[in-house]
């Protein structure tokens, strides 16, 4: 997808501060933290939401997944903590159409989840 932003940085048309990478996924720092610690977890294919994803596609999630506890690690939060969250569609507050997870983390964050 040409004019999709995150299939940008994959493609390294659009710098990002890169935290982790293997063959199926890329994690950078978010460009606009909600926490001391907000990095995004994007598959490397343009895959648009949660939703989207089909049955050939399921290793990406796993990807994803994988790579969480490796991004905490390298960030310090491990052992302190940290939260995963995936936004879908409108109401969910997605913004960027490229599927995403983010790792929050570096404060007590509150419990109130919406
Ligand atoms: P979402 O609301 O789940 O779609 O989140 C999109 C996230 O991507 C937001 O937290 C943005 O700050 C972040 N973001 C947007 N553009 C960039 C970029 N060029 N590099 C890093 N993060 C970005
Ligand atoms: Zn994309």
């Amino acid at each position: 997808m040409g004019d999709c932003i995150f299939c940008r940085i994959v493609k390294g048309e659009m710098p990002s501060r890169q935290v982790f990478e293997d063959d199926r996924v890329l994690a950078f720092d978010d460009i606009n933290p909600a926490a001391p610690v907000h990095v995004v977890v994007i598959p490397k294919v343009h895959i648009p939401t949660l939703i989207d994803v089909k049955e050939g596609e399921q290793e990406y999630l796993q990807a994803m997944m994988a790579a969480v506890p490796k991004v905490a690690k390298l960030k310090g939060i491990d052992q302190r903590g940290f939260r995963v969250v995936i936004n879908c569609n409108q109401e969910g507050g997605q913004v960027i159409y490229h599927l995403h997870l983010h790792v929050l983390g570096g404060t007590r964050l509150g419990a109130k989840l919406g």
